[in-house]
């Protein structure tokens, strides 16, 4: 299920945001430049005459030297007492002041004017504007943030953490990515164990997830576990402003770590340096690209058996330029997801350590209330607490300063939707239409588990199917089944509450992709025939998206294509009602059983319904044995 789109902000462009750094740059400069002004005309100690006073003295021959300059006339003149005295007067058009020199035989010269300040201001300044100008859009345009002086920084080394103190036991309720990576840990520890039996050890570990969820955390746990260095950059902290100076630091990144491996390399928001590659009308990627270029570079050429395993975290993993998740780069992806109630508790028990409870305070019903909160988010409400019980000066923290603190951190919270006890029921119900239909239905991925817990891509809830094989050729019944999986969300809605939700739109869009490509593709439709309309091959089976363009066909067929398409979907939706139907008392039963658990796995959900388990291959492996690819391909 997901949220509705249509109300989102538009996101700012970030190439004029806040150019106030220039202007500040502008105005201190012209400070600077105007008290020089008032310094030097202070330390002018020359007298100042009058014209008039100039040329009074020159008539009496006391004038003994003159610098004329287009502006002033200074030098030296005798006064009364004879002494040497300098002079500055402003000049006066005046064309025969050259004769009555000669004619008093005074020693004069011409002079270019002295108005520097007058020249840097009009000349200098606008020059050193426009190369402000000029860094600071350059700045922009390479993605960075920071000021125009952080280049000052930019060359400084990336030290090690040497002695990590975080530990698996520092983290909760992420436990199918920690399971997972204690493998990198095992092989952190003695890597020669492994790479003598020839096994091919992970070199890059993508940690995705939404923010605040334990990344970073997870990480330096890893390193922690392990005992190995920890080498910790941002992606942002890549692209600097000067071409080349990412790729600098990414080789001396790596040379470091060959150095001192085993070892860990943790590149956050890897999104800030591996967005996909595209062109720019101003051209201005290069920087971002060139280290992008290089981190692959490196991550192909250092020897797997060392032991330098790369990781980075991102929440963002649809922007990655997919060349970073190939093979032998961030291949490994993992993800951390937000946690459930268990894991919510788990993780309040982690942070309560550190304060004082007093016995009134239940921790399952604090972790009950915060559906959707992270694990960061269950810092902050410790903390909360802890800061409210210590204003009223209490003893010990207790279970009121946790509720008031929830409802803090619940208003600093962008909306939480899922929170609304209506809407979690609507998702629910929603979420096991997609479940009891997928697992009905034969031929299809089992269901692995159905969740509403707010998935941080855009999904309010999840069911996700894991596939047991490798399928290259659909049926298609199968995918009449598939379709009839996904327009389950909807039947189930309609079915329960009488009524419809935005919440469906990816479904529709999915499915209605799927039924285009059987008709216009994969001539499934009778009506149509066996026709390829889209005359176009396809890269892997619906991956990517069909794009405007259409194949070339009268508008007659376009009318009975778009008649089939809508035959298809509603075929399926049928089905899926039918099976909903029939499946009424259980589809209850099960909304209750979602609602409090928040998580139910696939192998309950089949006992409940009196569908036998499938057996995952090898009848041996624990049942419980976390899914290779954690990342779902079927989200919905
Ligand atoms: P991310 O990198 O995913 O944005 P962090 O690892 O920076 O999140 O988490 C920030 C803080 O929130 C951590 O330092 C920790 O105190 C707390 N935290 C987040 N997730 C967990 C978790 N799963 N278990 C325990 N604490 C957590
Ligand atoms: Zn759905
Ligand atoms: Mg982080």
């Amino acid at each position: 299920m997901t949220p509705d789109q249509s109300s989102k902000t538009p996101r700012r462009t970030g190439l004029f945001r806040g150019p106030s750094g220039v202007l500040w740059f502008g105005a201190v400069l012209f400070g600077l430049l105007l008290l020089a002004n008032a310094v030097s005309t202070a330390l002018d100690s020359r007298e100042r005459l009058e014209y008039s006073a100039f040329k009074s003295l020159l008539a009496q021959g006391r004038i003994a030297e003159a610098r004329i300059s287009p502006e002033t006339i200074s030098g030296v003149y005798l006064n009364e007492d004879g002494v040497r005295t300098s002079f500055t007067t402003v000049r006066v058009e005046d064309p025969n002041l050259a004769e009555q020199l000669d004619a008093q035989k005074v020693r004069y010269a011409g002079e270019v004017s002295q108005r520097w300040i007058g020249e840097l201001i009009g000349w200098i300044l606008p020059v050193l504007l426009i190369i402000g100008l000029w860094l600071f859009f350059f700045r922009r345009i390479g993605g960075a943030e920071g000021g125009i002086m952080s280049f000052a920084r930019s060359r400084a080394k990336i030290y090690a953490e040497d002695d990590v103190k975080v530990s698996f036991a520092d983290v909760a309720g992420v436990d199918e990515a920690r399971d997972e990576l204690r493998e990198i840990v095992e092989f952190l520890k003695t890597p020669q164990k492994y790479t003598t039996l020839g096994g091919r050890i992970p070199k890059g570990v993508l940690l995705v997830g939404p923010p605040g969820t334990g990344k970073t955390l997870l990480a330096r746990a890893v390193a922690g576990e392990a005992k190995v260095p920890f080498f910790s950059l941002s992606g942002s902290e890549f692209v600097e402003m000067f071409v080349g100076v990412g790729a600098a630091r990414v080789r001396d990144l790596f040379k470091q770590a060959d150095a001192r491996a085993p070892c860990i390399v943790f590149i956050d928001e890897l999104d800030a340096l591996g967005k996909a590659r595209q062109q720019s009308p101003m051209g201005g990627h290069e920087e971002r690209e060139q280290t992008l270029n290089q981190l692959l570079a490196e991550m192909d050429g250092f020897d797997p058996k060392k032991g330098v395993i790369v990781m980075a975290a991102t929440n963002r993993p649809e922007v990655l330029d997919p060349a970073l998740l190939r093979p032998g780069r961030f291949d490994r992806r993992i993800l951390v997801d937000r946690p459930d109630v268990k894991g919510r508790e788990a993780i309040l028990r982690i942070h309560v350590k550190s304060v004082k409870l007093a016995d009134s305070v239940d921790l399952s019903v604090i972790a009950a209330r915060t559906g959707g909160f992270a694990g960061a988010d269950l810092a902050n409400l410790v903390n909360e607490a802890a800061l409210l019980a210590a204003r009223r000066d209490k003893t010990a923290v207790d279970q009121s300063d946790f509720d008031e603190a929830i409802d803090r951190v619940v208003a600093g919270l962008e909306k939480r939707r899922a929170l609304n006890p209506r809407i979690r029921r609507v998702i629910a119900v929603h979420e096991l239409g997609h479940a009891i239909v997928a697992t009905d239905l034969p031929g299809l991925d089992p269901v692995h588990k159905v969740s509403i817990v707010g998935r941080g891509f855009g999904a309010l809830g999840y069911t996700m199917q894991l596939p047991t094989e490798d399928r290259y050729l659909r049926t298609r019944s199968e995918l009449q089944h598939e379709l009839a999986v996904l327009l389950g969300g909807r039947a189930a809605e309609l079915l329960v509450f009488n009524e419809m939700t935005t919440g469906a739109q990816n479904d529709l869009m999915r499915a209605t992709a799927i039924a285009r490509a059987m008709v216009t593709e994969f001539g499934m439709s009778d009506a149509v025939g066996p026709v390829n309309h889209e005359g176009r091959q396809r890269q892997m089976f619906l991956d990517t998206d069909t794009g405007p363009e259409r194949g070339v066909y009268a508008e007659e067929t376009a009318r009975l294509i778009d008649a089939e398409v809508k035959r298809l979907v509603t075929e399926a939706a049928d089905t899926a009602r039918q099976i909903l139907e029939a499946r009424r008392e259980l589809l209850d039963r099960l909304t209750d059983l979602l609602l409090e658990k928040e998580v139910i796995e696939g192998e309950e959900l089949r006992m409940l319904m009196g569908i036998p388990n499938v057996t995952q291959g090898d009848d041996t492996a624990p049942a419980a044995l976390p899914p290779r690819e954690s990342i779902p391909s079927d989200l919905h």
